[in-house]
């Protein structure tokens, strides 16, 4: 199926070259924060909704297996057409009633937005349901750091405890915690200071998490706008759509193919 997906060489050229040019970055970062310049602990995940499959199997080809969707009907599509192997990550806003078609996605490798126990318990109970031999979906517990009204998000200590117990329960075999996510506010994001405030809140929203629980979650925060100041405040995930593929047609005009 995936061979049928053609694509031209100039744009092979500007992807790659963009991809690398943002990876080079990362790592200089990455370098500076961790030990032994251990780069491979900042994961990029590249951002590709609204983008074409084919800019996907573009950098496919060039060994990026991660991308990062944001609508449930374009995801399952373009999972339906690209190889196998790629570790599809659902990062847009998650509905209760989505979970069970996001769950069916066979190669669905992680939910970043979980921002509920009823869509956490939906998660779970469907990928039994439907995909119960498949890899458990890595979620992210996404948290509202900047508390805008618009964003999605847990910011209730109550709330965030009880998500997270619910993981670590017997009960949840079929979704794993993998860490906590946030999207910061776009002001903060382009203040000029040295520590973006919203990612620091992640951070202690980690620290208190994993004192509490014992767990060790993976942080996933910083875009094209703010991914430097991220990894410096020691993140293990960066998102990144713009600075790697390009802007973005408006909805009603994206294309899969
Ligand atoms: C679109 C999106 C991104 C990528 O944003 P860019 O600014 O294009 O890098 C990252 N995270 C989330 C949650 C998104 O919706």
């Amino acid at each position: 199926m995936s061979a049928s997906i053609t694509y031209d060489e100039d744009r092979k050229t500007q992807l790659i070259a963009q991809y690398e040019s943002v990876k080079e970055v990362v790592d200089i970062e990455a370098k500076k924060v961790y030990v032994n310049g251990d780069a491979s602990k900042v994961l990029v995940l590249v951002v590709s909704k609204l983008k074409p499959a084919s800019d996907i199997k573009i950098l496919y080809d060039h060994g990026v297996r991660e991308f990062g969707e944001n609508y449930v009907q374009e995801l399952i599509e373009k999972a339906k057409l690209l190889p196998d192997d790629i570790k599809w990550h659902f990062i847009g806003g998650l509905q209760t009633n989505k979970c069970k078609d996001l769950a069916k996605v066979p190669n669905l490798y992680s939910v970043e937005t979980v921002d509920s126990l009823k869509k956490a318990k939906k998660l779970n109970e469907s990928r039994a349901k439907f995909q119960p031999d498949c890899n458990p979906i890595l979620c992210n517990v996404q948290i509202n750091t900047s508390l805008e009204d618009q964003k999605s998000g847990l910011n209730n200590e109550e709330e965030i405890f009880e998500v997270i117990e619910f993981f670590l329960s017997n009960e949840c075999k079929y979704i794993k915690l993998n860490g906590l996510m946030t999207i910061g506010s776009w002001n903060v994001s382009h203040e000029d200071s040295e520590e973006n405030r919203d990612f620091a809140t992640l951070v202690e929203w980690k620290k208190k998490i994993d004192a509490k629980f014992g767990t060790s979650l993976k942080l996933s925060m910083g875009m094209s706008a703010d991914f430097k100041e991220a990894i410096r405040q020691g993140t293990t995930e960066v998102r990144i759509g713009t600075d790697i593929l390009g802007d973005r047609p408006p909805k009603n005009e994206a294309r899969i193919i």
